[in-house]
């Protein structure tokens, strides 16, 4: 029942094959997508769309390869090459699948709907707005930049969230330094307007940097040698360290190598202020604020949520969060037929201390009241699966056996045995849910997510219509339950200019340098979502290291 709060959903075999197969005639579920980033997009490559009825909404008829947006800022890629239309992403699937170019501006879950605004006016009135509803509604919205409030952020700093962004920046970029080569500017100027601060120091504001700098000495340098002694780049960064979401030799190693490339990392600072001219950080430490002069701001600290999804969140009782919160299943809570992924979404997982009782009394086969060590074997498989903290706990605790974690439970008096009871069950298991993490705002993220929605959807003929059904485990063999989404670790890169980058890759495997930089190229490349951008990037990289990088405006 939903009373036992999204449990598993049921996934009963036999019920699947009596079903009745749909009728030709019966009308086709709506499924409605808000969004074509990577969440949107990898849920509708792998959906069978032959089986729904599918639209989809976004403002932007194309996909943007987001990991090659900083690439897009300083020229060494095209922003024509990291984009790929929808609707020829989709083309196969056109009979299926309808998109609509249009920005959705609420949600109203009560009546299965969604309001939708296009930027150009259809209706008598002059209005683009239209309404569409749904059986099934996937938000895949993804999120927006966080100034946190900070003052003169939006007017006066840039940002690197969109195509138009990366322009944007590329634009301005060049204007600082023909604007520093105009008779008749003093020093002083010069040294203001090709100062480049970058405030955050996270992967993208680490990229930017590197490219920035990367431009300027392989490119810029060469044609403006007059005014090349006054460029200036600075991160700010609020942390101790840059790149903090990495391992630590990899945050040494870029804050090392950007010392030796000139590029001032400011840790420990927190920008309080953005004038047309100055930015005011106040140091954490001293709690002294400081104002330094600059010529172009890329703000690029945190992730902020849309308001579609603020407004969504407030209706639904989901306040005071940043992203809307689902379960395991990645369906909206307590929302019938709404799923979320992606940046604009988190997963909030069960803790296993709130379902304890529950889980003894299915692992206790025999009804003893008590559980010996096979039966706890039998069930382990299933709870790992339904709660992955378990295995996290374990593997904090260098544990390999979760008897370990039993026998640290039960007294020395019935070691031998290894029977435990509720009490003892509950001792065992009470640190556990301190491994609960959420997944981080990553395009890896999203497009599993999106991967995974779809097999859901794929099998949702087949799934008895349960979906918050009982918590049912049936030990070993015959699973019973739909498996839940588990995000799966890859590994990550950071490029840090000079061809070079560093990689995180699972297992601990940490690597750095030149050929780490031609593993990223290999893995970019391979990435790409068609043949034509993976053509466009490689051939851009390649005009790059030959010609060198457009510096025109
Ligand atoms: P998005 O990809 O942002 O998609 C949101 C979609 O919703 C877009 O199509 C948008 O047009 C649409 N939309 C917005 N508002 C509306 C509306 N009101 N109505 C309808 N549609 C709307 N991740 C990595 O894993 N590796 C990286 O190297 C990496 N590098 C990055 C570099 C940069 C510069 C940036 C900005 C991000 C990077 N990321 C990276 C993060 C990654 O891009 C995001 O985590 C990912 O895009 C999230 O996917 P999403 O589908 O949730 O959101
Ligand atoms: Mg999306
Ligand atoms: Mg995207
Ligand atoms: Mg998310
Ligand atoms: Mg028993």
């Amino acid at each position: 029942t939903a009373a036992s709060g999204g449990g598993l959903v049921a996934y009963a075999d036999s019920a699947a094959e009596s079903a009745p197969e749909p009728s030709q005639n019966a009308p086709k579920k709506k499924v409605l997508v808000l969004g074509t980033g990577w969440a949107g997009t990898s849920f509708l490559k792998n959906l069978d769309c032959s089986q729904y009825e599918v639209k989809v909404i976004s403002p932007r008829n194309y996909f943007a390869f987001t990991p090659l947006l900083p690439s897009v800022t300083c020229g060494t890629v095209e922003p024509r090459s990291i984009i790929e239309p929808i609707r020829r992403m989709f083309e196969k699937k056109s009979k299926d699948v309808t998109f609509y170019e249009a920005e959705c501006f609420k949600i109203d879950a009560s009546k299965k709907t969604v309001h939708c605004r296009s930027a150009v006016g259809t209706n008598l009135d002059g209005n683009g707005d239209f309404m569409l509803d749904y059986d099934y509604l996937v938000v895949a919205l993804g999120a927006t930049v966080n100034t946190f409030n900070t003052p003169g952020v939006l007017e006066h700093c840039d940002f690197l969230k969109e195509v138009e962004d990366a322009q944007k920046i590329r634009r301005s970029v060049i204007d600082c330094f023909e604007k520093a080569s105009l008779p008749n500017i003093s020093e002083e100027e010069k040294r203001k307007t090709l100062h480049f601060v970058v405030i955050g120091g996270g992967p993208t504001g680490v990229e930017f940097a590197a490219e920035l700098h990367d431009f300027l000495v392989e490119d810029l340098v060469k044609l403006y040698p007059a005014i090349q002694e006054f460029v200036k780049i600075t991160i700010i960064q609020s942390g101790e360290h840059i790149l903090n979401m990495f391992d630590e030799r990899i945050a040494a190693f870029a804050e090392e190598k950007f010392q030796r490339d000139g590029i001032e990392v400011a840790t420990g600072f927190r920008v309080v202020r953005v004038s047309d001219d100055l930015i005011t950080m106040k140091s954490k430490s001293v709690g002294e604020e400081v104002s330094v002069p600059y010529g172009m701001a890329v703000w690029s600290a945190g992730i902020g949520t849309r308001p579609v999804i603020m407004d969504f969140m407030q209706q639904i009782g989901q306040t005071n969060r940043r992203a809307l919160a689902t379960n395991e299943w990645l369906r909206v809570r307590e929302c019938e037929g709404v799923y979320a992924i992606g940046d604009c979404a988190t997963v909030s997982q069960r803790k296993i201390m709130d379902d304890i009782s529950m889980v003894f009394k299915m692992a206790d086969k025999d009804n003893s009241g008590t559980l010996t060590l096979k039966e706890i074997y039998d069930v382990l498989e299933d709870i790992c699966l339904r709660y992955p903290q378990v295995e996290l706990y374990m593997k904090s605790m260098h544990m390999l056996d979760i008897a370990d974690l039993i026998k640290g439970a039960i007294g020395d008096a019935h070691k031998e045995s290894m029977v435990v009871n509720i009490e003892e069950f509950k001792k065992a298991l009470s640190h556990v849910d301190s491994q609960v993490k959420s997944a981080p705002a990553t395009a890896q993220v999203a497009s599993q997510q999106g991967n995974y929605l779809a097999e859901c959807f794929n099998k949702m003929d087949k799934c008895k219509e349960q979906p918050e059904g009982p918590l049912r485990m049936t030990g070993g063999s015959g699973r019973h339950f739909f498996r839940p989404f588990r995000y799966k670790h890859l590994g990550q890169f950071a490029p840090l200019g000079g061809e070079q980058a560093a990689a995180e890759l699972p297992g601990d495997w940490v690597s750095m340098g030149h050929s780490t930089q031609w593993l990223w190229y290999s893995v970019y490349a391979s990435k790409q979502v068609s043949w034509r951008t993976r053509v466009l990037v490689v051939s851009d990289w390649t005009r790059r290291f030959v010609f060198g990088r457009d510096s025109s405006r």
